[in-house]
């Protein structure tokens, strides 16, 4: 090719803002209707199990402790999760919602994408009886 041909475009793309985004220094913000992680309120949950036998990807485990006493544990497995939103069209109590502000996942390792919800001795009962390896970690509401 020609200098002469490739000028105008050489010139043209110096002259054009930038096509990539300077993330994680500068960040879009996000939809509303964004779906990333769930959020679960202890308050309107019955413990009724819907949500997990709803979710196509078997990524929540709802325990049970004690009904009565309210003392649920909410296993969410972020890494398989589709976030498709089923389980929050499927809770009758409107106990779960989709964050739009907790999207970035990347993780070194597994830990962080298998999270527990419900009160920290619970959440202890509930990983001593959990096989070796499928520890996560406690998340915040
Ligand atoms: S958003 Fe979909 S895949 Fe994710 S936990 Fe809910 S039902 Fe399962
Ligand atoms: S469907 Fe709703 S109320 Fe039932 S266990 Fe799931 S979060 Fe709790």
């Amino acid at each position: 090719m020609r200098i002469g041909v490739m000028f105008p475009d050489v010139s043209g793309a110096l002259m054009r803002h930038s096509a990539t985004e300077k993330y994680p220094f500068q960040r879009q913000g996000v939809t509303a209707r964004l779906r990333s992680l769930l959020k679960w309120n202890p308050e309107a949950c019955t413990g009724c199990g819907l949500c997990a036998m709803d979710c196509p990807a078997e990524a929540i485990q709802v325990n049970v402790l004690d009904r009565k006493a309210k003392r649920f544990v909410f296993a969410y497995q972020v890494d398989r999760c589709a976030f498709c939103g089923q389980c929050v069209e499927s809770c009758r109590q409107g106990a779960l919602e989709m964050a739009n502000d907790r999207w970035e996942l990347a993780a070194l390792n597994k830990e962080p994408f298998m999270l527990y919800f419900g009160d920290p001795d619970d959440i202890k009962t509930v990983l001593a009886a959990e096989p070796a390896g499928e520890a996560g970690i406690p998340a915040d509401k």
